[in-house]
């Protein structure tokens, strides 16, 4: 038995620093998930000011087109004034030609507010271009500088998996069950020392016969506290 508990120790030694390094490289991954957050955002917020661009520069053509279709209009007026018989026809087409006129000058001095607002926005967006390239430059490099300091962790933690593989094939079956189960029910850790009288998994005092039970390592001891498998070691207070 004695030997049995020796590698349930060994395995929930190897699991213990499997999680240590697992959640190092976890919060590296988030680190670098972050990062990549941060510039998705701007990636956006680029495609939000092209997107108003764009739709400047459509209204622009819009009214660009409805501008010259206007121009035509008041030319076939025009080309109709020498046909028309009476008066009142005639003032009503010049009225027509002269309302067009204004309307179109007013289209115009919009257009040119929209030209300049589409300068503005031209200029805006070749700034942001720029910083936007600088920050994916930037991501890069900073996120193969975050994964460098990985391959350490990556190494260590398959070299410690391998630990386990061989650690875990010397655990019987139906110990192995018990371990499984009593993590899955208490987590970790399942196996915990007793030093002196102490369960170190919840820190209660074992009885005394179990302690003496537990110095002999006949069989499995369960904490009846914290239901953990115990072991005995020395204390140094004793
Ligand atoms: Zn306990």
């Amino acid at each position: 038995m004695k030997a049995q508990i020796e590698t349930l120790v060994r395995l929930q030694q190897v699991e213990t620093e499997i999680g240590q390094v697992q959640a190092a490289l976890d919060e590296v991954a988030d680190k670098i998930r972050i990062r990549e957050e941060e510039l998705q955002q701007q990636e956006e917020g680029f495609a939000k000011e092209s997107e108003s661009l764009e739709a400047l520069k459509k209204q622009y053509r819009d009214m660009d087109r409805d501008l010259k279709n206007d121009q035509d209009s008041i030319q076939k007026s025009r080309s109709r004034l020498n046909t028309i018989k009476t008066n009142k026809e005639y003032q009503a087409l010049l009225r027509g030609i002269d309302d067009l006129k204004k309307k179109n000058s007013q289209m115009e001095d919009e257009m040119l507010g929209f030209l300049d607002q589409i300068e503005e926005a031209e200029k805006q967006i070749a700034a942001s271009k720029e910083e936007l390239e600088k920050e994916r430059r930037k991501t890069a490099r900073e996120i193969k500088e975050i994964r460098k300091g990985n391959t350490e962790g990556i190494a260590k933690l398959q070299e410690l998996k391998k630990r386990k593989e061989s650690v875990s094939v010397q655990v019987p079956p139906d110990l192995m069950e018990k371990f499984m189960m009593i993590r899955k029910r208490f987590g970790n850790p399942v196996i915990v020392p007793v030093r002196g009288i102490v369960c170190e998994g919840c820190n209660m005092n074992i009885p005394p016969q179990m302690r003496n039970e537990l110095k002999r390592y006949e069989s499995l001891k369960f904490c009846p506290f914290c239901n953990r498998i115990i072991y005995w070691v020395q204390s140094e207070k004793e």
